[in-house]
């Protein structure tokens, strides 16, 4: 067994994503033998908490000291069309779609994907603000496109069926929202994290 302090910083780094109880315990020990790292994290912790908050449109995050709600350089910026939006797994996804200088719209980051195991997941997701997003800009300019661009996975799929669901009372409400699924373009069960930019641009062009 390891000491206390050891073992309750394992279970810390085995709660994130893709991380196991091996990998774990070598990020601890990394950080016992180095204390310089040590207080290096100590203060990155405190100004992830302190400095970054959410864009209260689009979920993604930005440095500020401002207590009120903000909003993105991107949501911010004129150039870029508010009536179309590129649904997104996490941030990654959406600074990878960027990278590709093919798009002018504007993102919703979900915050994850459902998953077929857990009913509860969907709850997690930034869908009722979404819903709300669309509704809004449909009721000023009567014209949306969405572009559900989650993974070719089975959890994207799923995720991107659901948001179909949840928008057709305003679909059936107004003509001018369109509904096209990124991903076509990706090979089957790809994510698009590992996309590269060429692949991911021409699923951006060919969107259906
Ligand atoms: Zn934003």
């Amino acid at each position: 067994m390891y000491p206390r302090p050891v073992q309750k910083l394992i279970d810390l780094f085995v709660k994130f994503p893709g991380i196991g109880p091996r990998q774990a315990s070598r990020f601890v020990f990394y950080i016992l033998k180095n204390q310089e790292i040590a207080q290096e994290l100590r203060e990155a912790l405190e100004e992830l908490a302190g400095k970054v908050k959410f864009c209260s449109q689009c979920f993604r995050s930005v440095e500020t000291e401002t207590l009120g709600q903000v909003l993105c350089s991107l949501c911010l910026n004129p150039k870029r069309d508010p009536a179309l939006i590129a649904v997104v797994e996490k941030e990654s996804d959406m600074q990878n779609l960027e990278k590709t200088g093919a798009y002018s719209g504007l993102y919703h980051i979900l915050g994850g994907l459902i998953s077929p195991l857990d009913e509860n997941s969907a709850k997690a997701l930034h869908l009722r603000e979404f819903f709300e997003r669309v509704k809004k800009i449909l009721q000023m300019k009567s014209r949306c496109e969405v572009i559900l661009a989650t993974s070719a996975t089975s959890e994207g799929d799923l995720t991107a069926m659901y948001i179909e669901r949840i928008l057709t009372p305003l679909k059936n409400q107004y003509p001018g929202l369109i509904l096209s699924r990124l991903g076509r373009g990706l090979s089957l069960g790809s994510e698009l994290e590992y996309a590269d930019e060429i692949t991911l641009k021409n699923a951006l062009l060919n969107r259906k």
